[in-house]
């Protein structure tokens, strides 16, 4: 399958092309499924960094539909990594749900980086919900001895039950119900993060949500609490 202008404009970057193959296949939740791949010679090329996600070329009637991923457990030395799916309508999910054994997806790596905090928080305020959950336990995982406050917005019920790589002893993972298009979300966190941030110019704020909660949370923690730029990573994972 072509790139289309997109594949074009990666190209000029130097981004990098590969082929990954599905070895297996796991139903973790309700909506929420675990592929696992061999990496067509990425991870040996890349190194793997926390929270390190790749570009996915599906395809969506014809014509190329380019989407983000999250590594889980990437293995540079086998060759592996894992995938994990917030499934919900759309071309990525729809090829997810079908995906089998000897299945193969076009990935491009480009433009993922990841810079640990320095100094080091006295506490991570993080922000996301399904999509962002790989991320999220990445970056829990890559500062094991920082604690966290979680805010994670569930679509239902079901979500409980999602694989969060927390510690109930170091990370305080509250769950909050997606009403509209966030807004509760947003308020939850309006309310709560100026009394837990003790020193804004330490404090390390990572939103990975829905496009409209990580704008007005980034402003948030940046205009109003006073986060410095560098200390708040934004990115919105889903439209
Ligand atoms: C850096 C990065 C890493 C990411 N890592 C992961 C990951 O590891 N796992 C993962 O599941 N997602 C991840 N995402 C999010 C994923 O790329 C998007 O959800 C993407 O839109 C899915 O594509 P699609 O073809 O299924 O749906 P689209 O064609 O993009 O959208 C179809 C419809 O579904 C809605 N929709 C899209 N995403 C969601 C969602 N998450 N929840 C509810 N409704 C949605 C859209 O609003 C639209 O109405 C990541 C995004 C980024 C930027």
């Amino acid at each position: 399958m072509g790139h289309g202008w997109e594949g074009a404009v990666l190209k000029l970057l130097r981004a990098k092309d590969f082929v990954f193959t599905v070895t297996g296949a796991e139903e973790v939740a309700e909506r929420y499924r675990r592929l696992h791949f061999t990496d067509g010679g990425m991870l040996a090329m890349s190194g793997v960094h926390p929270t390190m996600w790749v570009r996915l070329w599906f395809d969506n009637a014809g014509k190329p539909h380019q989407r983000a991923y999250t590594l889980v457990d990437p293995d540079p030395e086998a060759g592996t990594f894992s995938l994990e799916f917030a499934l919900h309508e759309g071309a990525a999910s729809d090829w997810c749900r079908t995906a089998q054994p000897g299945d193969t997806i076009e990935g491009t790596l480009y433009g993922t980086a990841w810079t640990e905090p320095d100094p080091l928080p006295g506490r991570m305020f993080v922000v996301g919900d399904a999509a962002a959950l790989p991320a999220i336990n990445s970056l829990l995982e890559a500062l094991p001895q920082v604690p966290a406050t979680i805010w994670f917005e569930t679509a239902d019920s079901s979500e409980a039950e999602l694989p969060f790589r927390t510690d109930p002893d170091r990370h305080d993972l509250r769950l909050v119900p997606r009403e509209g298009r966030g807004e509760r979300l947003v308020a939850e966190v309006r309310e709560s993060l100026p009394g837990l941030v003790a020193e804004p110019e330490r404090a390390y704020v990572w939103i990975t949500a829905y496009g409209s909660t990580t704008r007005e949370l980034t402003a948030f923690a940046r205009k109003e609490l006073g986060v410095p730029k560098q200390r708040v990573h934004s990115m919105a994972y889903w439209r």
